[in-house]
């Protein structure tokens, strides 16, 4: 951490400055220069709360110089995390692909768009059976019986599953049916769901909260790393900002701070970021042109019709155009899809 004093600070401030960084136990390195003061303070506190120093007087600025979370840092491991599920990788050179429904709405619909994501040569079937609905009248979900028959879709065409946990009393129920656990944007602070997930050895989608900071979102997959589950993936999709043209703002930058910040695979969520049918292409292939892991895809056979999400559900042959968009832009960053 490094402490810059004001111009004009007086000695015993400076001194005082010394005093609590000593007993917060770092050890100090002070350099005098010609117009103020800047005190080096050395030490691996991540929990350190740098408001303690910058309240002193004569203080101007505190920069801490590592990061508050460890194990998702990119100095803690400078790998990428390649997570192997089955026979799917996320993480590597291959650009993964999650797509499906916003909710499971019957049998009939889930089954017609497993095939449409099996045709689209995705690996992962995504689907809702517990929904965090902005209403308490909306669609809540199928509940387990969405669960079941998701299953049984992605099992008939050869696809891992990904779906929502809302709350620790699902996990055991979920944990039977599903590849991946999806942890929705409402829920990236809700430590003590993370906390669970940390302990089981099931794959963990950890979406960026609404109003989060890119660190805030570091420091949810840190609940779960440490709490021993390695195999975190993020999932950019799309911030709350003054801009209501969209229904949030796709943080599409997120993509490269996050690879330069973390080891973890990061994952662009285009249908939630910009909640438009129209938007949803021209979003995705930029998220794989910056990089991204792979993307999440809301689509619907019958988007009119459908019990959440509609207007941002791509046609199936809407989607399929854009899978084959992608992959050309894939292979030219020298990436395959
Ligand atoms: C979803 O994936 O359907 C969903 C509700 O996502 P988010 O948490 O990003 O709003
Ligand atoms: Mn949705």
């Amino acid at each position: 951490m490094v402490v810059i004093l004001q111009k004009n600070a007086a000695e015993s401030q400076v001194e005082n400055v010394v005093k609590h960084l000593e007993s917060f136990g770092f050890q100090i390195n002070i350099s005098v220069g010609a117009e103020r003061t800047i005190i080096g303070a050395i030490g691996v506190k991540p929990n350190f709360d740098t408001r303690n120093i910058s309240v002193l007087d004569g203080v101007e600025e505190v920069y801490r110089v590592t990061t508050p979370y460890k194990l998702a840092g990119r100095s803690f491991q400078e790998h990428n995390t390649v997570i192997k599920i089955k026979d799917v990788e996320i993480g590597g050179s291959h650009v993964a692909m999650m797509s499906g429904p916003c909710s499971v709405e019957s049998e009939e619909q889930i089954f017609k768009l497993a095939k449409v994501v099996a045709d689209s040569g995705a690996k992962i079937l995504r689907g809702g059976a517990f929904k965090p609905r902005t209403s308490p009248y909306a669609f809540q979900g199928l509940g387990e019986e969405g669960l079941k028959l998701m299953r049984a879709a992605a099992d008939q065409y050869n696809l891992l599953v990904i779906t929502e946990v809302m709350q620790i009393e699902q996990i055991e129920l979920i944990y039977k049916y599903s590849d991946i656990f999806q942890v929705g944007a409402r829920n990236m602070q809700n430590f003590s769901l993370l906390k669970e997930l940390g302990k089981i050895d099931k794959t963990i989608m950890l979406k960026r909260g609404i109003a989060a900071t890119i660190e805030e979102w570091l420091m949810s997959a840190e609940y779960i790393l440490a709490g021993g589950n390695k195999d975190v993936i993020l999932c950019e999709r799309g911030i709350r900002t003054f801009e209501n043209a969209t229904r949030n703002t796709f943080d599409l930058s997120a993509i490269p701070v996050i690879h330069k910040k973390s080891h973890l695979p990061i994952i662009a969520d285009p249908s939630h970021a910009t909640g438009l049918r129209d938007q949803v292409p021209p979003m995705a292939r930029a998220a794989v042109a910056a990089g991204a892991d792979g993307f999440m895809i809301e689509i619907h056979h019958d988007p009119e019709a459908a019990l959440s999400d509609g207007p941002q559900a791509l046609l199936p042959s809407t989607y399929l155009k854009l899978m084959e968009e992608c992959r050309l832009i894939a292979q030219a960053i020298g990436r395959t899809l």
